[in-house]
């Protein structure tokens, strides 16, 4: 059966090239780096190379730090966890943090878990395209704020946020500032010299890295105190023998999925307009966010009427991969808490379905997906109808 995966949201098929290149490092070079003998010794410069496409990547100067986690569940965590051991337990006068209301659970659920540690927490909410305005989080600024932490694309809506006007207000009010930049990498340019951020999160398997491990980025003078205490890798700041291979993997997909930053911004754009053209003229659809200000890669498609768990089964049977929210919400049938965050009614929350590109989709997967999304929201639709026939006659 033909297969297409339409779920890079969620995760990314590995790049050939860096598996190649990940290889050796499972078989002949397993050296632990911080050992002081050859096999110590040898992967080193690997992993140096790597780390090096991570700062060239991002545009991030040597002298602030990049330090790899296990994912950015991971990262999240060090910032939120690190803010309130660093600064709200010494001094409580700041105990307050601000934050979107369509962020991550990893930033969400961290954050409910630091209110019941006495920190206070504004979950800023979005407008009906799911856009978070600038006005509103400066708005939200106190004397008690220590950290805005919001994020740089929306992994649901694709809905880009307004990341350089937040970096510029944090820094005239003193506040610290942290992106989840998970969704941005790869398909947005992210150069730390334009725009300032002192945290900014991101995870290798959202651009064809292997899943298992992540990065965050700290800006020199902005350290945090450990999530995992033990051995002085990482310069002291996180515990635990490197995952050198992954490392090297992450370091070139990164390099790599920037590299490819034009070919998201025309072809995979192409691709993912012509798919939200067809399937935006169904009947009774609502596209959430407008085109422009979203990443490149993904359709947050509503059909009234249509579940969305439905849409998703009759895709999966013709082989198609979509999501009906992140993959985290998505094992529940709960309301996608996009949807309902901006201010969709539930029968629609409970009707969104996300379709995302990545640069390995093709013009004849998207046609395929635009015949069979057509014929299952026809069938869909048409049992609907006679159900609530029946229902109306009965
Ligand atoms: N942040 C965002 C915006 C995400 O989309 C995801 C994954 O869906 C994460 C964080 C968590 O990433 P990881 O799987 O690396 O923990």
């Amino acid at each position: 059966m033909k297969r297409v995966y339409l779920d890079n949201n969620a995760t990314t098929k590995l790049d050939p090239i860096v598996k190649v290149k990940m290889q050796p490092f499972f078989e002949d070079l397993y050296g632990n780096p911080n050992s002081l003998h050859q096999y110590g010794i040898e992967v080193r410069p690997y992993l140096n190379e790597a780390m090096g496409y991570m700062y060239d990547a991002l545009n991030a100067p040597n002298s602030d730090d990049i330090l790899i986690t296990s994912c950015a569940t991971e990262s999240n965590n060090t910032v939120l966890k690190g803010v309130f051991f660093k600064h709200i337990l010494t001094n409580p006068s700041k105990n307050h943090i601000i934050t979107s209301a369509v962020e991550h659970p990893s930033v969400l659920e961290t954050l409910h878990f630091l209110q019941e540690h006495g920190v206070e927490v504004t979950f800023v909410d979005v407008d009906q395209y799911g856009y978070v305005s600038a006005q509103k989080i400066a708005a939200a600024i106190t004397d008690k704020t220590i950290l805005i932490s919001m994020m740089w694309a929306n992994n649901e809506t694709g809905m880009i946020f307004p990341v350089d006007e937040v970096s510029k207000i944090a820094q005239e009010r003193g506040v610290l500032f942290h992106t989840d930049a998970v969704q941005a990498i790869g398909k947005v340019k992210v150069d730390l010299t334009k725009t300032s951020v002192d945290y900014l999160t991101f995870s290798a398997h959202k651009f064809h890295g292997p899943k298992g491990i992540g990065g965050l980025y700290v800006k020199k003078g902005c350290e945090l105190p450990n999530l995992l205490h033990g051995g002085e890798q990482m310069g002291g700041y996180r515990a635990g023998t490197l995952n050198v291979a992954y490392i090297i993997g992450m370091g070139l997909a990164m390099k790599q999925s920037v590299g490819h930053l034009d070919k998201m911004n025309s072809d995979v754009r192409a691709l993912r307009d012509r798919l939200e053209d067809a399937i935006s003229q169904l009947p009774d659809t609502i596209v959430v966010g407008d085109r422009a200000r979203r990443t490149p890669n993904t359709i947050l498609i509503s059909l009234r009427g249509i579940e969305g768990e439905s849409m998703l089964w009759d895709l999966n049977r013709a082989g198609i991969a979509a999501s009906t929210g992140s993959a985290c919400a998505s094992e529940s049938l709960h309301a996608n808490p996009v949807m309902s965050a901006i201010g969709e009614d539930s029968e629609l929350a409970h009707t969104a379905i996300r379709l995302s590109l990545s640069r390995f989709t093709t013009a004849d997967e998207i046609d395929y997906t635009i015949d069979i999304f057509t014929k299952a929201a026809e069938r869909l639709r048409s049992i609907s109808s006679t159900y609530a026939y029946t229902n109306e006659v009965g």
